[in-house]
Order: C-alpha cells, then structure tokens, then sequence
C-alpha cells in the first residue's frame, strides 16, 4: 500500500540554509560533461570496416549509415528507425511489445487481454518486472495473463466472437473499470476489428472497453507499439475523470511520462517526490492506476523520462490541455539532483525550490560515501550500452557519477532526435513504416485547455536555463571520438566486445548471454536482472554497488567461451 504521507519531509534546518538566489543561478542547461575515453581505447574510425567486414555489399552500405564516431561539438547525422536487414540478429521487439509490453502492461488495474496465440501473451508477461505497490482493496491484475489463445479455428473463421466472450468472462471473474485489447500480427493478418469488438462490449458492460492495433509486424520496431499506445491511451482514457479534489490543493502537480517501475524505480521517485512536496497525478505507467491516468490532465507539469515511448503522450497532452513538458532524468545521483532543479525553476516558488534544495542535500550526504569509497575501485573503466530509445543515454550519467567512461553505446528503436537531440525533428524524414502509425488530429479543448505557461513565460524559462520542450540527444553527452551503433546487430557487438575489452555491458536478454560467455559481465538494463531500483538516490547508491560487484568479480577471468576451443578465439575482458 502506498503510504507516502509518511515519508519525512527535510528537517527544517536543511530547508532554512538553502540560498534560494544561489540555486536560480545553477547552470541547467549544459549537457553533463562526458568522462573522456582510455588513453589505450582504440580509434574508432580504424574499428568501423573492421565491423562490416562480414557483410555483402549492399548490407555493408545500409549498416555503415547506422555507425557512427560521436563528436559532441559536431553532432553527425546517424540514421535510425529504419527497417533491419533481415537476416541479422537484432535486439529489436515487436509492435505489440511496444503497445502491451511497454507502456499499458505496467497499469494494474486494467484487464488486458491480449487477442492472439498463447505465444504472444506469454512473450509479454511479467518480462520486464513492472512492479506495483497498490492501496489495500484495489485490483490489481499484473500477475495476470489474460489471452484469447487464437488456434487455427479462429484464423480460419475469424475469431472476434472469442474475444467478445474473452472480454465478457473476464469482466465475469474480475469487474475491472476497463479492459484493454492487444492485437497480434494474426489478428492484423486475418482482419478482426477488434475496435468494433470494443465498442460492442463497452456498450454491454458498461465499463471502458478500448482496443489496439498493435500488430507486431507494424512498424520497424516496438518504437510504433508506443506510438499506438499513446494515441489509444490519449483517446480513451486520459481526460476521462476529474482530479480528486484532495488532489487540488497542491499546485505542484506533475505528471511523470515513461517511468515504468522496472525493480522498484517508481517506488523510489514517489519517495523523492513527497519529500520534496511535489504531487505525482500519474505515471504512464509505472506502478499507475487506471484513474489516475483518467484524470493526468490536471497535472501542471508533464516529465519525460523515456522521450521515445511518450513523447506523443506529452504533446498530445499540451496541444489539448496546455501542460508544457520538460525532459528530466532520474537515473544517477546527479542527474536526479539537476532534475528536480528543473521542476523548481519551473514553478519559480522559492519556498519549493528551498525544500527541494535541502532534499537533495540530505540525500546526497547519503550517495556521496558511498559513491567515494566505490569511485576509485571502478573509475576509469570503459562501459557500452545497448539499450532502449533513451535508457543508453541516461545511463551514461549513473557511470558518470563513477567516471566509468561510456566507449560505445546506441539505441535498438530510436530515431535520430534520440541521439542528436530535438533541434533535428525537422529535417527527419518520414517514410512508409512511420506513416503506417496514425497521427492523431489534436485540437485545444474548448473547456479543459488552460495554459499553465505563456510564449512569454516559456522564453523566460529559456533564458534561465530551463528548456521547455526541448531535449538534448544522446550523442551531446558522449565523449568525442566514442562509438555510437544503432540497432546494433550481434556480430556487430562481438567484434565491439573484442576491441574494446570492456569492463561491463549493460544491454538486454537477447545478448546478455552472448556477452557473458565472451568473459564479459552483462547488466540487463531492460528489467534489471533481479535487481533494482535504480532511479533516484537511493537507486543510484543500489546501482554503484552493484557496478563495483559486477566489475571487480574474479569470476570472469575463468570463463573460457564455448567456441575457444575450436576456434582459438577465446576473449578475456581482463
Ligand atoms: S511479432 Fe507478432 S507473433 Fe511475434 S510476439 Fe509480436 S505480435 Fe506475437
């Protein structure tokens, strides 16, 4: 049960020596700067045609576009969200994982009933360790698996009658307040209208009753999963109920967009947000409710952590009510520290900003111990991240924290605004595979639209160093001369791996096996391992210890991979 009424604000002499004229002036808008490279790390340009060796021609010319050197002075065009070649072993997901998986998997409260074999519910199940701390008496279906379980009868003669009954049975056992339907690739292929299905059962039961056309072969990646499950949400849920009127009282009000509750993470954001005196509406949709995503456009703020699952969501919300959105990240100390500094210049109330102030001071007398006695045994030690549309970049700053530097690093369903930064939307071309993903016609609400911001005030914000609707890419924050892959393939990896020697690799479950024979240890940084949380302070603090376990075990000098011994290619990170 939540019980954040109960965690202490900061003592009142934290709050009172805070220089509030001070803490305006801090630079905000800077990106970090990025822990330079090891003087032995090798050229990166020379390592290119050693990568691409293996490729025809025509494959060699479409990965090479993928790869790129990084100069953070000169940000280069690298090319993303386009089709993989086939053939290659990628880490991508599928559509429906974006739509299920992702970004509506992780409310608890909604039945989702995935229409389709009992392979596809399977695959979306519990695998990225959503967690849930829900008040006592309410639902919560996450350890569900609710499936239609589509045979060859169904794609046959169709199976919309099955997912009608589905629906009905579940509401049966569960009288959920809404019940929400994820179409796979079969689904598309045979043409059931789930959304008629939908419509049909909202009607009978009473309850809302939405679909989604999240087949797993739309797209290129499960980059368009979150694209639909942001327009389906924006339809059918958010603006739907009225913010509680206890909730009211405090006009710090924040919606926190693309934080997903992996190992606890949430938990701990909830934790820093009540000390602070900020009022988390909902979360899309880590540890969320159905109701507080029904009445998210009350909410004075919307933060972005994971730009590239919710974006749409966060402008979608400000064309219609007119909350402005600011990008944060609560992954390392530090990086927590700067953003909830955005949050205070945002709202400009000196008496938020000082407690906020002495927040970060207390909590910061606890990380820094313990990041200067772990500091010294990790620094230095080259990192590569393949994760996420957003995740890679925010880790840079947790190793940051360690001056652990980052060698390589790219994203699996990016697009290029996620590593070059907003500035380039304009000149992304779209092609066929996005325009597959509809745009929804947003419009101002003529009732609920309410400016919290004016051109006026948003300029201003800018002058002072906070960026409202803007974001900084990946690449700004990496050291020059460091390795950006997008959606990196598994011989790609290798040969990265065998060049580098690094000391850790954060990435996913597709790979983490491959990497930890090489004599590498793996983070997944997709549901943590069995690990957790790493946001906020006290993430950051769970999340250097278990940097420095991993590192400086012994273990991995005594792994000699499968393959050594035939083909002599054995590799040693150490
Ligand atoms: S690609 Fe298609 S069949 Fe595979 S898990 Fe995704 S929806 Fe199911």
């Amino acid at each position: 049960m939540k019980k954040l009424s109960e965690i202490p604000a900061p003592s009142a002499a934290s709050v009172a020596a805070v220089d509030v004229t001070a803490v305006s002036r801090l630079d905000l808008a800077t990106p970090r700067t990025p822990v330079s490279l090891p003087h032995q790390a090798p050229d990166a340009e020379t390592l290119v045609p050693e990568l691409l060796k293996s490729y025809p021609p025509q494959v060699l010319r479409k990965r090479r576009r993928h790869i790129r050197v990084n100069d953070p002075d000169t940000i280069p065009e690298i090319e993303a969200n386009v089709r993989t070649v086939p053939g290659i072993i990628t880490q991508r997901g599928c559509c429906y994982a974006g739509c299920k998986g992702v970004v509506l998997g992780p409310v608890t409260d909604i039945v989702h009933i995935v229409h389709g074999p009992v392979g596809c519910s399977y695959y979306a199940w519990m695998t990225r360790r959503n967690q849930a701390d829900v008040p006592e008496g309410a639902q919560n279906f996450l350890n569900y698996a609710f499936t239609t379980d589509m045979t060859e009868h169904e794609i046959i003669f169709g199976g919309e009658q099955k997912l009608a009954q589905a629906i009905r049975e579940a509401y049966d056992l569960f009288h959920p307040k809404a019940i929400a339907v994820f179409s796979t690739c079969p689904v598309g292929l045979i043409g059931d209208d789930v959304h008629a299905v939908a419509t049909q059962m909202r009607k009978e039961l009473g309850i809302n009753v939405f679909g989604f056309s999240c087949e797993g072969y739309k797209g290129v990646s499960q980059s368009a999963g979150h694209h639909i499950a942001n327009n389906g949400l924006f339809k059918h849920v958010v603006g739907t109920e009225e913010l509680p009127a206890e909730l009211r009282e405090n006009p710090f009000r924040v919606n926190l967009l693309g934080e997903y509750n992996i190992g606890g993470d949430a938990f701990e954001l909830e934790r820093v947000f009540a000390r602070c005196g900020i009022e988390l509406v909902a979360t899309f949709s880590g540890n969320a409710q159905y109701s507080e995503l029904a009445h998210a456009q009350d909410a004075n703020l919307n933060l972005i952590m994971c730009h590239r699952s919710i974006n749409y969501m966060a402008e979608m919300m400000e064309t219609k009510y007119g909350i402005p959105w600011v990008k944060v990240n609560f992954i390392g100390a530090e990086s927590t520290a700067k953003s909830l500094r955005k949050i205070a210049r945002y709202f400009d109330d000196p008496a938020l900003t000082a407690r906020i102030e002495a927040v970060i001071a207390e909590e910061m007398a606890a990380v820094e111990p313990i990041r200067s006695s772990i500091r010294p045994r990790v620094a230095g030690r080259p990192v590569m991240l393949w994760v996420g549309g957003s995740r890679a970049h925010h880790y840079q700053s947790l190793f940051g924290d360690l001056e652990m530097p980052v060698v390589a690093a790219g994203y699996e369903f990016a697009h290029r605004d996620d590593y070059e930064g907003s500035t380039v939307l304009g000149s992304i071309t779209i092609d066929a595979d996005s325009r597959n993903i509809e745009e929804l016609d947003v419009a101002p609400d003529p009732e609920a639209y309410r400016p919290r911001k004016s051109v006026t005030d948003v300029a201003e914000l800018a002058l002072n160093g906070l960026k409202v609707g803007e974001y900084e890419g990946m690449m700004p924050e990496m050291a020059k001369g460091a390795m950006v892959v997008d959606d990196i393939s598994h011989v790609e990896l290798e040969r990265l791996i065998e060049a580098y020697h690094p000391a850790l690799v954060c990435s996913g479950i597709k790979d983490k096996y491959v990497i930890e024979k090489m004599g590498v240890p793996c983070k997944q940084l997709h549901n943590y391992d069995y690990g957790g949380p790493y946001a906020g302070f006290r993430g950051a603090i769970n999340f250097y210890k278990e940097i420095d376990r991993m590192v400086n075990a012994k273990v991995w000098n005594l792994i000699a991979p499968p393959w050594a011994a035939t083909s002599g290619s054995a590799t040693s990170a150490h």
